[in-house]
């Protein structure tokens, strides 16, 4: 950054700030009222405050710790200063006689009134008191409250604030002027609430705020633009594979997958690719629809990928997709590690050729340099699990391809209308009928052995059940023994059962055989890590049990737990806890414990994480929202509403609000 010595840019790069407009955006945390002199016997303890002084004594002393201590006083008390770290500048500057403003929080020490660590700064000859409240910018290490204020003053006289909302839209929504809001945040006069612009409630937040959610608005609205203005094949069809499937299934669609179905055919209808999301909660039947939506592209001379992030979950895509795809005539080839070399490098053949119209895989379908003759349709499940580099690679991929992806996590929908506003969202809000909701228990660990006992009765009366470990972050290998030795315990525990072991070290093949196993019922307990959380479906388990269920997010929980209640039995799924429970934990627990509904969890959950945990690595590098609060649904809607409207009718003022607020930026809001 120009200006500046190479040593504070660095800093100032910790904070993510790398030009005047960045400083300009750094907003402070909270202020600090000095414009104003408090006698010592007004002081209440708690309250900062700022004394005018004169310094009576200091001395350091040794006991209990080395600390400079300083005697000051006004005319109407006194009041005792203490610093555990001090330099000896500060020694020096404490000198008997001088006069200082000191700025802190006092309270009753054993010798009265006292200020630890009071900032202050001696006084020289009549020096007025600053007019404004005092900000304090969040920092780094070796970068002074000082320094900033100072860069940020500077980049305030400089620069052009010129309000980028064009005047129609500033006089409907009665926002506040650009320019006054950031000179008002950086420099508020001291005559304001500072309860209320602490809690960011101030009109001049509510403009930051506002300015912020414009920016990500039009930033992912031209990019949905400028995918509608690139080519893409037109996937229509005569109906004639979707109907054969359609007849051929055991159920009928629900409402739900019939409307986003076709939803789904009159995007792939369109001349240039689809980008939609899929969202439904676990067991809503988005397998189905991927299968629909992959005839179409066949139906229309074209091929279609489907890949999913571990090989349990595309397995059972390939076994389902081939078992209702082959009968039609349809030959499906697949991709994985552990599919043998040889086998492989035929589909690959095949694939190219244009051959073989489907394909499933892991990322071994973008690794293995399969190219295809004509892809039409490339569909992901669970994005988000998938590295930023295999996203990138498959977005290379299929450039000119539909893309639909899936996923099973709910997104609130202020999320999906911020984050996502470069998608179109289709929702699966209804349930295949006939599902059994799951009762959930909350039981302390305590009662171990009553929960194998009721694992134990559920096997016998032949069901099945999951037994997830604990989650070990800190440590996979930790997380690898722990699953082995709840393994043997429970084998050893429960002898008359069939017990089997799943977990993400296990080889590709090996993992497939104790799913398949378990499929078939020849596993009745199935001990597994959290690899089982996306998308396993084996109907006939009933029983889950969960350890150490207060460590797991609310998200993985709701997931697992979607693992049962697949079939006609009663489900259930055992939260077992250990004691003693933090508060955020027990928080977790109770939500999952009252609610059902993936997006009434996930809109909880949001409230009390806030949003990084949904969008993963989507925007890794870019800064997820500082201002704005994704809970204010009103907020989000009136700057869609705002971007719809400047892209419109006012590119110019969009352009500005873009540069202000990305700058550099955008080109990672895309990955
Ligand atoms: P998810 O959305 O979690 O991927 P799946 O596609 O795996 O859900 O579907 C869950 C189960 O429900 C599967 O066994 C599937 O065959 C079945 N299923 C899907 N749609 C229906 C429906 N309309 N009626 C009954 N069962 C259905
Ligand atoms: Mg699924």
């Amino acid at each position: 950054m120009a200006g500046v010595s190479a040593a504070v840019a660095e800093k100032l790069v910790r904070l993510g700030i790398y030009g005047d407009a960045d400083l300009l955006l750094h907003l402070p945390l909270r202020y600090e009222d000095e414009t104003r002199v408090t006698a010592i016997r007004d002081a209440r303890p708690g309250i900062p405050a700022q004394f005018e002084v004169e310094v009576v004594s200091s001395e350091v002393a040794y006991r209990p710790r080395r600390q400079l201590v300083a005697r000051v006083r006004d005319a109407t008390g006194d009041l005792t200063l203490r610093f555990l770290n001090f330099y000896p500048s500060q020694q020096k500057a404490l000198a008997p006689g001088a006069r200082l403003r000191v700025f802190g929080e006092t309270r009753g020490g054993f010798f009265g009134e006292e200020i630890i660590h009071p900032r202050f700064r001696v006084l020289h000859g009549d020096e007025p008191l600053p007019d404004r409240l005092t900000p304090i910018y969040p920092t780094t290490a070796g970068l002074g409250q000082s320094v900033l204020r100072k860069l940020v003053q500077r980049a305030l006289d400089k620069a052009d604030l010129t309000d980028t909302l064009p005047d129609a839209l500033r006089r409907r929504s009665a926002t506040a002027d650009f320019g006054d809001s950031l000179r008002f945040l950086h420099q508020p006069p001291p005559d304001v609430s500072l309860a209320d612009i602490e809690a960011r409630n101030h009109p001049a937040w509510r403009r930051i705020a506002f300015d912020e959610l414009l920016a990500q608005q039009l930033s992912l609205r031209r990019a949905y633009t400028a995918r509608r203005a690139r080519g893409a094949p037109v996937l229509e069809g005569t109906g004639a594979l979707t109907w054969r499937l359609l007849d051929t299934l055991p159920f009928k669609l629900t409402g739900a997958q019939q409307r986003v179905w076709r939803e789904i055919a009159a995007d792939l209808a369109q001349p240039h690719p689809m980008a939609r999301l899929l969202q439904g909660d676990v067991g809503s039947g988005k397998t189905v629809v991927a299968a629909l939506a992959m005839l179409r592209a066949v139906e229309a001379g074209h091929q279609a990928a489907l890949m999913a992030p571990t090989e349990i979950l595309a397995e059972q895509h390939y076994r389902k997709l081939a078992a209702w795809l082959e009968p039609l005539g349809i030959e499906v080839a697949w991709f994985a590690a552990s599919v043998k070399k040889k086998a492989r490098d035929a589909w690959r053949e095949k694939v190219s050729r244009g051959e073989t119209p489907i394909a499933v895989g892991t990322h071994a379908l973008i690794e293995a340099g399969v190219e295809f003759d004509k892809l039409g349709l490339a569909i992901v499940d669970e994005q988000h699990r998938f590295g930023v580099q295999q996203r990138l690679a498959l977005k290379k991929k299929g450039q000119s391809a539909h893309q639909l992806t899936m996923s099973a996590t709910p997104i609130p929908r202020t999320l999906a209308m911020s984050y996502y506003a470069d998608l179109d969202v289709s929702v699966l809000d209804e349930l295949p009928p006939g599902r059994t909701p799951v009762v959930t228990k909350l039981v302390d660990e305590g009662r171990r052995e009553q929960v194998i006992g009721r694992v134990h009765d559920a096997c016998r009366a032949g069901r099945q059940a999951y037994w997830v470990c604990p989650l070990i972050e800190e440590s996979e290998a930790l997380q690898l023994k722990t699953a082995q030795e709840t393994y043997e315990r429970l084998t050893a525990e429960l002898p008359d059962l069939e017990v089997g072991l799943v977990h993400g070290r296990l080889k590709a093949d090996e993992k497939a055989a104790v799913m398949a196993a378990f499929a078939k019922n020849q596993i009745q307990l199935l001990v597994a890590t959290t690899v089982i959380e996306v998308g396993v479906d084996v109907p006939n388990a009933s029983l889950m049990v969960i350890e150490h269920a207060e460590r797991f997010g609310l998200s993985q929980l709701h997931q697992l737990r979607g693992r049962v209640g697949r079939g006609i039995a009663d489900s259930a799924c055992i939260l077992l806890y250990a004691q003693p429970l933090g508060e955020t934990a027990r928080a977790r627990l109770k939500i999952i414990f009252e609610n059902s509904d993936g997006f009434e969890i996930a809109r909880l959950d949001l409230h009390l994480r806030g949003p990084g945990e949904f969008i993963g690595k989507r925007q890794s590098g870019a800064p997820l929202l500082r201002f704005a609060d994704l809970e204010d649904t009103q907020m989000v809607e009136e700057a869609r509403a705002a971007a719809e409207l400047l892209l419109r009718d006012y590119p110019q003022s969009a352009e500005a609000h873009l540069a202000r607020w990305l700058a550099g930026k955008e080109e990672l809001l895309k990955a």
